[in-house]
């Protein structure tokens, strides 16, 4: 102990109007981990990442704390915890389908006060190599993986120190699924810290750090993805027999 987490989101409690998604959730992400979350749907994940980021959609009524590097940003509007460096991934579209790759890429600006890595187009390109040779292709025409890189590619554009995506592998074959999970280790291997919410928990035990299972908006399992392989509850629901 002793470092501040870089996020730490304490006592987490969401309700959609009279429903509860998340009752008390604690969380943290150290700098440079990758931190997955698992769940059935309608466990709470989504409500959870949107609520670090201040994505609300509708009717919505948060309570705790959510800290970034010790400063407490739960009343923050969106905008300005990204300027902080929180960018989320929200799961599905979030390309500009008439917009070529290069466009989507140079639209992105960091803000002035950006404290996270500063990626350049070019440095997007380095991260994700089959993606100059599409640079000018609009992204209508990309296949699911590359769409997802070209939306990983805008939020590093924005400089972030917490990256947040959302279902990045959602609709894509089993083999980009595990090149999508490769590509995000390699970012938070060169610095970058990351909260992942993924469903192929297979595949994500191999490349996160830890792990949080959620279920019906409680944490009810989180451990270093080595210990996490071996919980009852996630072999029982997740690995099944091998
Ligand atoms: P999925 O994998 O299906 O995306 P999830 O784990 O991300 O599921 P959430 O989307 O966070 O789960 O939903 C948690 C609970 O909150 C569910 O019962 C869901 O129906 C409810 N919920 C989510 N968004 C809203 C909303 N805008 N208004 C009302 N209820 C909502």
């Amino acid at each position: 102990g002793g470092m501040t987490a870089l996020l730490e989101v304490d006592d987490l409690r969401v309700r959609y109007g009279r429903s509860t998604a998340l009752s008390g959730v604690d969380l943290t992400v150290s700098d440079g981990e990758l931190v997955a979350v698992a769940g059935a749907n309608g466990a709470g994940k989504s409500t959870l990442v949107n609520a670090v980021a201040g994505w609300s959609r509708g009717k919505v009524s948060a309570t705790g704390a959510i800290r970034l590097g010790g400063h407490d940003i739960a009343t923050l509007p969106a905008h300005k915890r990204t300027k902080l460096g929180v960018v989320l991934v929200p799961e599905g579209k979030s390309v500009f389908e008439r917009m070529t790759v290069e466009e989507n890429l140079r639209m992105v600006r960091p803000p002035r006060e950006a404290s996270g890595r500063r990626y350049e187009v070019s440095d997007v390109y380095d991260v994700f190599p089959q993606l100059p040779a599409r640079a000018h292709a609009r992204c209508s025409t990309l296949s699911g993986g590359e769409r997802q890189m070209v939306a990983i590619g805008r939020a590093l554009r924005a400089a972030p120190r917490l990256l947040i995506l959302d279902e990045p592998s959602v609709g894509l074959a089993p083999r980009l699924v595990v090149e999508v999970l490769e590509h995000i280790r390699e970012l938070v291997t060169s610095g970058l810290s990351v909260l992942l919410v993924e469903q192929n928990v297979r595949a994500t035990l191999e490349v996160a750090d830890r792990l949080y299972l959620l279920e019906q908006g409680q944490v009810v399992g989180a451990g270093p993805c080595t210990e996490m392989r071996d919980d009852d509850r996630i072999v029982s629901a997740y690995l099944g027999r091998l």
